[in-house]
């Protein structure tokens, strides 16, 4: 087991993601491939990069590799009502990370000074307990070094010295053509972040499992042909119980509806 700071860090870097604006184009989860293949956890393996018939531990697994941020897209809703959303996902730097405290060797660990969740591969056995425990399937085990690996918030770059000031930002934000991807100090309620977070509403990702996650997610806007423009922002959880009633009329209520449906769009 893995203790986590003994005092709560003031400064909570992370990042806010704007699923209104994100276009689904996956320059952040490219980039972020791109720069992390050097620095900290380099490299970033790949298995079969140009598919074909080669298998992975028995199966078929066509192209794969080891990845910090992906993109998932789906449709909710039907015919005109329906909308696409796309959702990059990597480390959310919780700050009661239970990918940290199940980690039998203290290779997974949160920074008391910022925040920022990291694994040390010199000490990961490769043991896969985080991969269990962490419900947003932010890590990334690498079959080629052995080890556990996962989004690093660019700590190798947003704190180098030799980079320009405006460049010390991750790899993932500075890319985003959209401008869907923000980054800063979520503990500092006047941040830009912060304030961005508190004029969207925006919100945790699964904050029934108690992780509480650093990064947020802004809502999709109502959309104007349906009447919206003033309405609430739309809630996640609301998407997720449409899409899963949809799938399935039985189905309980919006918690259990969100579990099963986030749990459904991260699976691989
Ligand atoms: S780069 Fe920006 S717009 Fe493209 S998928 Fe990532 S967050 Fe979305
Ligand atoms: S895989 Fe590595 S980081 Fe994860 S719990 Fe095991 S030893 Fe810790
Ligand atoms: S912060 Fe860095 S490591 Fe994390 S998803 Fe973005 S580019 Fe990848």
């Amino acid at each position: 087991m893995t203790s986590l700071p003994t005092t709560s860090s003031a400064t909570k870097l992370g990042l806010v993601i704007d699923l209104d604006i994100c276009v689904g184009c996956h320059a952040c989860a490219v980039n972020c491939k791109e720069w992390n293949a050097g620095g900290h956890s380099a490299p970033m393996t790949d298995w079969n990069p140009y598919s074909g018939t080669e298998s992975h531990e028995g199966d078929d697994a066509g192209a794969w590799g080891v990845w910090f941020n992906r993109v998932h897209t789906f449709e909710v809703g039907e015919a005109e009502a329906s909308r696409t959303v796309h959702f990059p996902r990597s480390c959310l730097h919780c700050e009661e990370p239970a990918c940290v405290t199940v980690c039998p060797t203290g290779a997974s660990y949160k920074r008391e000074e910022d925040g920022i969740v990291l694994v040390n591969p010199d000490t990961c056995i490769g043991c896969k307990l985080c991969s269990w425990a962490c419900p947003y399937g932010a890590r990334e085990y690498d079959h080629t070094d052995g080890v556990m690996k996962k989004c690093t918030l660019c700590v190798d770059k947003i704190y180098n010295e030799n980079l320009e000031e405006v460049d010390r930002v991750p790899a993932c934000v500075s890319t985003c053509p959209a401008g869907a991807r923000h980054f800063g100090d979520l503990g500092d309620p006047n941040s830009d972040v912060s304030v961005l977070v508190k004029e969207r509403q925006g919100y945790d990702l699964m904050p029934e499992m108690g992780y509480k996650p650093t990064n947020k997610y802004l809502p999709p806007r109502p959309r104007r042909d349906q009447g919206g423009e003033n309405d609430a922002p739309v809630s996640l959880a609301a998407l997720a119980a449409q899409a899963q009633s949809e799938a399935n009329p039985n189905t309980d209520g919006v918690g259990g509806a969100l579990l099963r449906w986030v749990d459904s769009v991260l699976s691989r």
